[in-house]
């Protein structure tokens, strides 16, 4: 039997970026992460639109984001190795969500949190979304909620960036997928793997994504999580927009922003929940309309290829389940993320590390976001989901 101090199921973003503030934290430790598929083909992270975004409606969400921009702002000089800089292609060329008459109110509101906390936010016009994205056709719009420090990333170089540098810092990743948490009397004492192998540590920690919730319910402490499939779409437009895209949202949700010259298309449809990474091209019709109506260049587009993720959702709130699980000590979670796991992954894994070195959060107050807050109906409901 392996015999360990802290034991991580998943190794995606949210496993990866705690293992290494584990150690950054001081945590001297042995700590394993067991990582099911080390090919990395049907995690979250690696098949992530990796949009980022602080424009929340709770403060828990906008600390948590603009922590974690933060962080991005400086990822690639301060997660170096021997020079090479871990580059994410982080691209700061905002967020936007687009607004009619009828939502424009609630975007309102969300401003004063956002500015609040110092996040740059600003409602803009409908003339300043025609200097944003010139082609916008903005005839049934009142304008729109922007944040020009906002962007996006490549979420597989993040993943892999927090994986080296925890690998350095002595963590250990084993390609083996654990079959179920071990627990005695009240608390955790390790996990049995699928090839019957166990290991030993007080400390669990279950980042398994979209598999998360499933493990949970093996050892009787089920989560409101559900997968659920969200499909990507590529294409191409004959005729080029002029200016790079922010991440723009659609009053009716669809999104896109720019990838290389092609755009990067996305949708949140109504699906059964379900493990399915089926990618189907016939989805895409109800969203070509939407697409041509806002810009008319995409009216002659051509569908290239796409891909199905899952998100890990959370159907109670929508918003991530974090810390210690309130009936078994030593069980900790960072699950839930929903469509928004990215964007949080650098506060998470710090927040997690403090927890679990010093007993509180210091840096960052994750408390709304405990697993208790299911039973104490006290739940975070955030207006910005997408
Ligand atoms: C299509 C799509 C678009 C998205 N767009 C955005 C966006 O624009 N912005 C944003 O912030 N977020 C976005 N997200 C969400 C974000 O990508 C996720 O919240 C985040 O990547 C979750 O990371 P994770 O580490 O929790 O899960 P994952 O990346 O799924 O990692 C979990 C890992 O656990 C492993 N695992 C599972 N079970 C076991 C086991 N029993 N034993 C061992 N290993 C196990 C899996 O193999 C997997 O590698 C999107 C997600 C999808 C699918």
């Amino acid at each position: 039997m392996g015999k360990a101090d802290v034991i991580i199921v998943g190794g995606g973003v949210m496993g990866s970026s705690t293992a290494y503030s584990l150690r950054k934290n001081g945590f001297e430790g042995r700590i394993i992460v067991f990582e099911k598929d080390p090919t990395y083909k049907y995690c979250s992270t690696a098949l992530s639109a990796g949009g980022i975004r602080q424009i929340y409606s709770t403060s828990v969400n906008i600390r948590l984001s603009r922590f974690s921009l933060k962080v991005y702002e400086k990822f690639a000089e301060k997660m170096a190795i021997d020079g090479v800089r871990a580059e994410i292609d982080f691209k700061q060329r905002g967020y936007l969500f687009l607004a009619t008459d009828k939502t424009l109110p609630a975007l309102q509101k969300q401003l004063i949190m956002q500015n609040h906390y110092g996040v740059p936010s600003e409602i803009v016009s409908n003339a300043d979304l025609k200097s944003i994205i010139p082609e916008l056709n903005t005839d049934d719009l009142a304008g729109g909620l922007y944040c020009k420090e906002d962007g996006y990333l490549d979420p597989y170089s993040v993943m892999q960036a927090y994986r080296k540098n925890a690998q350095l810092l002595g963590v250990e990743y084993l390609s083996e997928e654990v079959a179920t948490i071990l627990t005695e009397q009240g608390r955790t004492t390790g996990v049995r793997l699928v090839n019957g192998t166990t290991y030993s540590a007080p400390i669990i920690v279950n980042c398994a994504g979209a598999w998360g919730a499933e493990l949970s319910e093996k050892i009787g402490l089920p989560l409101p999580l559900a997968p659920l499939k969200r499909q990507i779409y590529l294409f191409n437009t004959t005729e080029k927009l002029v200016k790079p895209l922010p991440l723009t949202i659609d009053p009716t949700g669809v999104y896109f922003r720019h990838e290389g010259d092609q755009i990067v298309c996305g949708f949140s449809e109504d699906v059964k929940p379900g493990i399915d990474f089926r990618w189907r091209r016939s989805s895409f019709d109800p969203l070509w309309p939407i697409l041509a109506h806002r810009v008319p260049n995409f009216e002659s587009l051509k569908l290239e290829s796409g891909w199905a993720g899952l998100y890990n959702y959370n159907t109670a709130d929508q918003n991530a389940i974090i810390g210690e699980h309130p009936l078994l000590n030593g069980y900790f979670v960072a699950l839930g993320f929903s469509g928004h796991g990215m964007q949080q992954a650098p506060g998470v894994g710090l927040g997690l590390a403090e927890l679990i070195c010093n007993g509180k959060y210091e840096t960052l107050d994750l408390t709304p976001l405990r697993v208790g807050r299911f039973a104490e109906r006290d739940l975070v409901i955030e207006d910005a989901i997408v």
